[in-house]
């Protein structure tokens, strides 16, 4: 599948669409997800587009990890959390839903999930009564 560069990432990185960014450097940049699994769910993009891992330049994507590390010391750090899980997926069947590339930093806390090592998809939002 060819990049859509309508989607809502790209539209993000060209400012035509709002977004709470809390990191940004040449290559890279980090922004809340709008539809946090957990308080300080962050996300971590590649400006270049690419869909996923299979297509995104390998340096570009080493640098990614870089801010990835960076963004996650600040989530750390201003959410108190004890835990960080990173999560990527690639493709719908993987569970994507936005095709540009990204990285998913999202708090854990001991016992706010039943499976630590479950997907994204895993979590239980803390404002919902399951
Ligand atoms: P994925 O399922 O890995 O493709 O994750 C896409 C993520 O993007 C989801 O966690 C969404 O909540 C998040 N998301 C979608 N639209 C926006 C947006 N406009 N701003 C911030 N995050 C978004």
């Amino acid at each position: 599948m060819a990049y859509d560069h309508e989607n809502i990432f790209a539209k993000i990185l060209r400012n035509e669409a709002p977004a709470a960014r809390v990191f940004e450097d040449e290559l890279s940049l980090a922004f809340m997800d709008v539809m946090p699994q957990v308080q300080g769910h962050t996300l971590v993009i590649p400006k270049a587009p690419a869909e996923n891992i299979h297509e995104i330049d390998p340096e570009i994507l080493g640098h990614t990890i870089q801010t990835t590390q960076t963004v996650a010391a600040a989530v750390k750090s201003a959410f108190d959390a004890p835990g960080i899980m990173i999560a990527q997926l690639n493709g719908a069947s993987a569970g994507q839903t936005v095709f540009h590339c990204h990285v998913h930093l999202i708090p854990r806390r001991k016992g706010d999930i039943e499976n630590p090592r479950g997907g994204v998809r895993g979590i239980i939002p803390e404002n919902k009564d399951y």
